[in-house]
């Protein structure tokens, strides 16, 4: 089936094969390569072949599918890569760290005493039932 695809998206043209890159897996919806700059041996981004800017663009299709793409990368790479942990991101606005403006979501291999830090500080929960009930709404 054809894909949405949007002109001058480094992604799209790596999804779909117009630039090459380092593929570890690929089906007819997603495309799995290794990142250009890991955060640690094996950094792999899972790639939509339809274009969506980030997670409020993705289609529930793409959506449905993706989470069991990664389970198949992280059951592969843990064989082959002997990481001793995984870190899933998926990262959505310039305030979240997004430099690509095509969804993917990164694989990130991890291993003992390695440098990557994905860390924040815990904080208080305020009128959590409040929030909660905000949110409910927006659905
Ligand atoms: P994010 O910051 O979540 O938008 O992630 C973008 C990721 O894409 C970064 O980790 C980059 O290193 C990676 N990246 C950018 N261009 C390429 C490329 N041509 N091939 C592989 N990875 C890339
Ligand atoms: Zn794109």
């Amino acid at each position: 089936m054809n894909k949405i695809t949007q002109p001058d998206c480094i992604f799209c043209k790596i999804a779909n094969g117009e630039i090459p890159s380092s593929t570890i897996y690929e089906d007819d919806d997603f495309k799995v390569i290794l990142d250009i700059n890991p955060a640690s041996k094996g950094h792999a981004i899972i790639i939509p072949k339809n274009h969506g800017a980030d997670l409020y663009e993705l289609s529930q299709e793409d959506a449905g599918k993706i989470m069991g793409v990664a389970q198949k990368c992280a059951v592969a790479m843990k064989k082959a890569l002997h990481c001793d942990g995984l870190n899933v991101l998926q990262n959505n606005g310039e305030i979240a760290g997004q430099t690509v403006f095509h969804l993917h979501v990164h694989l990130i291999p991890r291993y003992k005493g390695d440098t990557v830090n994905i860390n924040w500080t815990h904080g208080e929960a305020e009128d959590a039932q409040k929030l909660a009930e905000e949110i409910r709404q927006a659905f």
